[in-house]
């Protein structure tokens, strides 16, 4: 294997580290590739719990395949997966997501996934609503190609840690961990869940490092800095 950077070295020590507190994470939540991409379309600002209320709602309605959902109409979708919220914004992007898949591939989601993965980025960002995060989780969780999936907690984590600047874009995020860290599918998988992991528990607005394990990573300065103590 090509030697790590220091950048690299870092990030797996921290990846490391939040698994030794976490234990793996076993992402993503979901029984079938169908059902993690529309799980990736219904978590935007929302819980899981609520997407997962969403999801049981189809597979109740025996609509948790890509033919039903295309001919099922609109508002009938949204009300199925109301719990997820913002259920009529998602209702049309799951929809764009779904008529892509059955009219040009068929409904068939490893002619979709057989694309590389540039050319199934640009696919999937093509769909109208799908944004980088929500792509990138397909092709990561759903397709199993390696791409980093960058989200708020990461670049909070980041940012926090002095690996980039708060203007930093995704683009930037995720080729940080592009170029310092193997194309290792399983990698990717875990250390996105870890992140989120580490956010969700201590990495909040008002981060809680002294808890938190990646803690030992920050100065006695700076943990007294971000506990807003200095
Ligand atoms: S809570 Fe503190 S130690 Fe934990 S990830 Fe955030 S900045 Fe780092």
């Amino acid at each position: 294997m090509k030697k790590l950077s220091r950048t690299g070295e870092f990030f797996m020590n921290m990846y490391a580290t939040m698994r030794g507190a976490f234990g793996h994470r076993n992402w993503w939540p979901g029984d079938t590739p169908f059902e993690v991409c529309v799980g990736a379309v219904l978590t935007q600002n929302t819980s899981w719990k609520n997407v997962a209320k969403a999801i049981a709602n189809l597979a109740n309605h025996g609509a948790l395949d890509p033919f039903t959902l295309c001919k099922m109409p609109l508002d009938e979708l949204a009300e199925l997966i109301r719990p997820s919220g913002y259920y009529n914004v998602k209702a049309r992007r799951l929809r764009n997501f779904i008529v892509l898949l059955v009219e040009k591939y068929g409904g068939d989601l490893d002619a979709l996934f057989s694309l590389p993965v540039t050319d199934l980025r640009e696919e999937l960002l093509s769909v109208r609503g799908i944004g980088k995060e929500t792509a990138d989780s397909i092709i990561l969780y759903a397709a199993h190609k390696p791409i980093f999936v960058v989200d708020a907690y990461t670049k909070r984590v980041l940012v926090r840690h002095g690996l980039v600047d708060e203007d930093a874009d995704y683009d930037a995020m995720q080729e940080l961990f592009h170029f310092h860290l193997p194309p290792d599918v399983a990698l990717y998988n875990d250390f996105h869940a870890q992140f989120v992991a580490v956010g969700h528990h201590y990495c909040k607005k008002e981060p809680r490092c002294r808890q938190c394990p990646l803690g030992i990573y920050h100065s006695e300065a700076a943990l007294r800095r971000l506990a807003g103590e200095s």
